[in-house]
């Protein structure tokens, strides 16, 4: 559902660029809200949540869709944790479609899908790995690594069930918002992907506004 919000930019409290290929990690508290916005349009954010007092409490795609009834998330999705806990729910959305049953790339799912020549490339759970080395504070490691949602992605379930991976149904300034209903670690990656038309075949950057 296209719903827009009323939060301005100028008044974020926290505001950050992240690059195609790079990650974001940081704790969103409780009542913040966090916008995804899609700087140049037709970019996957791959993102995991996970508790801050409890990171063994993460982001459950199967509660989630289970609780909702609808495999697509939008404004009113409630995301729920693997405790069946509202970890975030999602307060305004102008893109109106994101995924959580495709995964994220990796280099041993473009390996399998395209090539094995693709093995070398980027891929977001390299950016995902990188980030739980590089902040050691939050205690995760590989094994942490679950299923995740990506936003602004277009992944269509066809008639007799399949998954395909379509072309960008988001464009330039669109943007989803959710607020935390605890404290949460957003772990983001900015999808590097290449090999699919997930990014357009042009990963761009996005940004991550908070506000209180
Ligand atoms: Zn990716």
């Amino acid at each position: 559902m296209i719903t827009s919000s009323q939060l301005k930019a100028e008044q974020a409290t926290r505001s950050d660029t992240v690059l195609a290929g790079d990650y974001y990690m940081q704790v969103l508290k409780a009542g913040q809200t966090l916008r995804i916005l899609d700087l140049e349009g037709n970019q996957a954010a791959d993102t995991l949540f996970y508790s801050a007092n409890d990171p063994s409490e993460r982001y459950s795609a199967m509660d989630t869709i289970r609780e909702q009834g609808n495999v697509y998330l939008t404004t009113g999705s409630k995301l729920l944790s693997n405790g069946g806990n509202v970890m975030l729910e999602i307060t305004a959305d102008t893109c109106g479609r994101h995924d959580t049953l495709g995964g994220a790339c990796a280099t041993e799912s473009n390996t399998v899908r395209y090539a094995i020549e693709k093995k070398c490339m980027h891929a977001c759970r390299d950016s995902w790995l990188l980030a739980v080395a590089e902040n050691p504070q939050y205690g995760l490691s590989k094994r942490d690594i679950t299923h995740n949602i990506n936003f602004f992605m277009n992944v269509p379930v066809s008639s007799d069930g399949g998954l395909s991976f379509a072309d960008g149904i988001s464009g330039a300034g669109k943007y989803v918002e959710m607020t935390a209903a605890m404290d949460v670690i957003v772990l983001l990656s900015n999808c590097p992907q290449l090999n699919n038309p997930c990014n357009a075949y042009n990963p761009t950057a996005v940004e991550m506004l908070i506000w209180d």
